[in-house]
């Protein structure tokens, strides 16, 4: 017997009858006599209504209503899934983020979560063997007591909050896939799906833009050492032996995994633009002239890319900003002109950026040389690149992001036989 969360995401619960299937699954671990909290996202679709909503009803909207909003989707399956697991006789109680309650930061729409006290879920699994069916994405901040939400992808990291939480020996993440694959196998048919990966790997992969899992779900399984295995909704639940290894992707640390490839997995991400300013003067102080505006406007800078100036004079600096912040990163740099000092600016957002991932890149050289040969070969050009110990990337037009995709996924023998 152990304790299990088991999170299943939008299309997995998006009408009643994928509402009755999920509840048949978690009916198969109760059965197989687990204690088990269920953490849900809203059905396929409702946030992104909900966020047009707000948009709708104005562009600047306050974002603590935003929250109030945005939040309600994940409460409604919460309590259907809640009344499907009571109709098929098991116990189960739904619980919003203040009933938890999982407090998190006041940084409405994008909180991070501070603590969970997870004592009443655990005394209930004893005294009533009551499943907990938890509404992913949302919280409250002790600062005013309104409610949060964890950012867009919020509810993977409830729940592998929840599974530290409560000790669970495993957090199952059911998608619609049935594991993590090598690149996004809904652009590459090749792709190869992973028996495991490790959390660092897993880390670079989310970040640049695979969206199986959020970034801070894995970030929250690492530092807790919280295993947490990617499978699929969509396999019958009465044909899962719930005490077999059904497939899927367990993301656990360096050391649980045998086979180790140089390069591990490619993401890739459309939500990108480039900011180029020309002709800055080449002083010093000029990056932090740029670059500290920026900051204090929240906004992430990602790849950067400064020339060597030619006659010592000026230079050009390019950066890459996520495609949501793009005007406001350029009007931060418009409106710092004078201080900044530069001749203009020029800039492109029909641009991707394509990540190769592999933790087995840190003792091996030449891995990203590769790369640049196979995208010439395929007249592919590169704006720009970033490396690190484990990954490196490119900045090219968006149109070309499939086929640099392939490319490089046949490349490093990722290619499924
Ligand atoms: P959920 O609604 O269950 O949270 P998401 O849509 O957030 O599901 O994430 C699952 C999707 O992530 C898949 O449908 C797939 O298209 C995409 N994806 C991107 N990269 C990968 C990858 N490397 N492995 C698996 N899925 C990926
Ligand atoms: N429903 C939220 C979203 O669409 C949270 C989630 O699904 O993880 O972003
Ligand atoms: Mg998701």
């Amino acid at each position: 017997m152990g304790r299990l969360v088991m999170k299943f995401g939008g299309t997995s619960v998006a009408n009643i009858e994928r509402i009755r299937n999920v509840a048949r699954h978690v009916k198969r671990e109760v059965d197989a006599g687990h204690d088990v909290a269920v953490v849900v996202s809203a059905m396929a679709g409702k946030t992104n209504e909900l966020v047009e909503w707000c948009r709708d009803v104005s562009p600047m909207h306050d974002a603590r209503e935003y929250d109030a909003v945005v939040a309600s989707g994940e409460q409604v399956t919460a309590g259907l899934l809640a009344i499907a697991l009571q109709t098929i006789g098991i116990q189960a109680r739904s619980w919003q983020g203040w009933q938890i309650p999982i407090r998190t930061s006041d940084a409405h729409a994008s909180a991070r979560i501070l603590e969970i006290d997870g004592a009443e879920l655990a005394t209930r699994f004893k005294e009533r063997k009551e499943v907990a069916v938890i509404a992913g994405f949302q919280g409250i901040t002790p600062q005013t007591g309104r409610i949060t939400t964890l950012g867009r992808g919020g509810s993977d990291t409830s729940a592998v909050a929840i599974a530290a939480a409560i000790h669970a020996d495993r957090c199952d993440i059911y998608t619609d896939v049935d594991g993590v694959y090598t690149t996004d196998p809904r652009v590459v048919p090749k792709a190869r799906r992973l028996d495991r990966i490790a959390f660092e790997d897993m880390l670079e992969l989310a970040s640049q833009g695979a969206k199986v899992l959020q970034v801070r779900s894995v970030e929250l399984g690492m530092v807790h050492n919280m295993p947490i295995f990617v499978r699929s909704s969509f396999d019958k639940p009465e044909d899962i032996d719930p005490h077999a290894t059904p497939p899927g992707t367990l993301i656990c640390s360096e050391e649980e995994i045998m086979e180790n490839h140089v390069v591990t997995g490619i993401a890739f991400s459309k939500d990108e633009a480039q900011i180029s300013v020309r002709q800055i003067e080449d002083k010093p102080g000029v990056a932090a002239s740029i670059f500290g505006p920026l900051a204090e406007a929240n906004i992430n800078v990602d790849m950067i890319v400064q020339n060597v100036s030619e006659d010592g004079a000026t230079t050009d600096l390019t950066f890459t900003v996520p495609a949501s912040d793009y005007r406001r990163a350029r009007d931060t740099i418009t409106a710092a002109k004078s201080k900044i000092g530069y001749a203009r600016i020029d800039s492109a957002t029909d641009v991707a950026k394509v990540s190769v991932i592999g933790s087995g890149m840190r003792s091996h050289a030449g891995v990203a040389a590769k790369a640049f040969a196979a995208l010439a070969a395929r007249n592919i050009n590169i704006r720009a690149i970033t490396t690190s110990e484990i990954k490196f990337s490119v900045l090219i037009d968006a149109a070309y992001t499939e086929l640099a995709v392939r490319t490089l996924h046949t490349l490093y023998g990722l290619d499924q036989a």
